[in-house]
């Protein structure tokens, strides 16, 4: 496995890659794996000869009292997990940013959400996004439907800039008791940790109203935000329905209908979702 910090570097093994015809499959995140990144490296191995990795925490996508300087990171964990899940080429740059002034926007479906509590949070995906894939130039990339507006984000920013990459989903990775694995787990105490299965015990509680026919989303939303409220120290950012991908508010179910949540404990942020009608 190789690591490469240099981006003009990274670019030339991109274009040696290309004219060799392997397919360069890609997983962008930002460190400190666990099981839900690798598999989207399990995918990417499926789909491409290459498997790029980048490693970057990515300050434009963080708002000012967020969590960027507590966000965990250990580059060689990451590095070990990586090389044993056969990633190739491990993209770990210092910067990215030098003297700025060009910025992705996507709109509309940034409002709502994540958009509409992190207002800048977007711009700085759909932005570190697109120099990835100007650096990388891979053929595919995975995404996480656990960020399901982001996959929204970046699908439409590929239609819209014309971006020649497919975009491949993998479905949310969960602990055994259920929980949406992320990085910043690792910042709940015991306790908290223990509580935060409300978030997939709340969906899946109006999963199962929605199979036995109760479709009133107004009121399973209700209930759902309550659960939540009566979590002790969960304080509840958003619980919204909209269509998917289009994010639009909705108060019917739709052929596709995203149920997404997000939850502070303290100052850790989690977020879950479902899909229905998928
Ligand atoms: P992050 O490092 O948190 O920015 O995530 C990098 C990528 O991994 C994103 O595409 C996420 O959606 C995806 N991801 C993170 N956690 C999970 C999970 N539990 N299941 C599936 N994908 C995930």
């Amino acid at each position: 496995m190789q690591i490469v910090k240099n981006i003009e570097r990274m670019q030339k093994i991109a274009d040696k890659l290309r004219e060799e015809k392997k397919i360069i499959g890609f997983v962008p995140t930002m460190g400190y794996l666990h099981s839900g990144h690798l598999n989207l490296v399990k995918l990417a191995k499926e789909k491409s000869d290459i498997v790029v990795m980048s490693i970057y925490v990515n300050p434009t996508q963080f708002g000012p009292n967020e969590d960027f300087s507590k966000y965990p990171r250990n580059f060689e964990r990451d590095e070990k997990l990586a090389k044993e899940e056969g990633v190739d080429i491990i993209f770990y740059p210092e910067s990215m940013y030098k003297d700025n002034l060009t910025f992705v926007n996507v709109e509309n479906i940034t409002k709502l959400l994540c958009g509409e509590s992190r207002p800048t949070h977007f711009r700085g995906v759909a932005t570190i996004v697109s120099k990835l894939f100007n650096i990388v130039k891979p053929h595919l990339a995975v995404f996480g439907q656990k960020d399901a507006q982001q996959v929204a984000v970046i699908q439409k920013m590929i239609d819209d800039l014309n971006f020649d990459i497919k975009l491949v989903l993998s479905p949310i990775i969960r602990e055994k008791d259920g929980l949406a694995i992320s990085s910043r787990n690792v910042n709940l105490n015991e306790k908290d940790r223990k509580n935060a299965t409300i978030l997939v015990e709340s969906l899946r509680f109006i999963k199962r109203q929605i199979d036995e026919g109760n479709t009133n989303l107004k009121e399973l939303i209700e209930q759902a935000k309550k659960m939540i409220e009566l979590t002790p120290n969960a304080k509840l950012d958003y619980y919204s329905v909209v269509s998917y991908p289009e994010i639009r508010k909705i108060d019917k179910l739709e052929k596709k209908t995203l149920i997404a949540l997000a939850v502070y404990f303290g100052k850790v942020r989690l977020i879950d979702n479902m899909i229905i009608g998928e």
